[in-house]
């Protein structure tokens, strides 16, 4: 006999495909929706349903955004010279906290990963490149982690980039070995933009 009623037992599935949620964390999380007041169930079920309508990708910069250009690549006061290259929405968002960035971003979107069948295709490699010379970017700062993908994908794109008209730094100074950018702190994170290694 199944205990659960249906609609419950439907929103404890949905909740347990987020990265990070098993299933006891669903179940409490779909109960806890459901002692809440009613308004709360509709707010969070109406910012879901307008998610995929209201965001889209930047067309020069791979953004999420409502609007296209996304806010940074047309805001007159951000240097398009300088494009930092991270790997996913997250990283651009860390590096935003830290105010000490002033140029334009590039989002990946991923990291290679030939194990996962991730290859340069697969994420937003041939558009940086065609962005390089439509915008005539003069500095590519790679802030990909510093994990063994983030590291291969900055290989690539450093071995992409020789012999274009453009300097290469990347982001190391004060990042551990292994860490993703996300996560390392806003000062460790400023200093490292401003002590950023030059890769010719
Ligand atoms: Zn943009």
């Amino acid at each position: 006999m199944n205990v659960v009623p249906p609609a419950l037992e439907r929103l404890i599935v949905d909740l347990s495909r987020l990265p990070g949620i098993g299933k006891k964390t669903a179940v409490r999380l779909a109960l806890h929706v459901l002692r809440r007041p009613a308004v709360e169930a509709q707010n969070l079920a109406r910012d879901l349903a307008e998610l995929h309508n209201a965001i889209h990708l930047c067309d020069n910069c791979f953004a999420f955004s409502e609007d296209n250009p996304c806010a940074i690549c047309s805001d007159a006061r951000r240097n398009p010279d300088l494009v930092c290259v991270v790997e996913e929405p997250a990283d651009l968002m860390a590096i935003e906290k830290t105010g000490s960035f002033q140029g334009q971003y590039h989002i990946l979107h991923g990291v290679l990963s030939p194990m996962d069948g991730v290859g340069p295709e697969e994420i937003k490699i041939e558009s940086l490149l065609a962005r390089i010379n439509r915008q005539q970017v003069k500095e590519i700062i790679i802030a990909t982690s510093s994990t063994v993908p983030g590291e291969a994908t900055a290989s690539y794109l450093i071995s992409r980039l020789v012999g274009r008209k453009v300097k290469v730094s990347r982001l190391a100074c004060g990042i551990p070995m292994g860490m993703d950018i996300k996560y390392a702190d806003e000062l460790t994170l400023s200093r490292a933009i401003e002590s950023r290694k030059d890769m010719g």
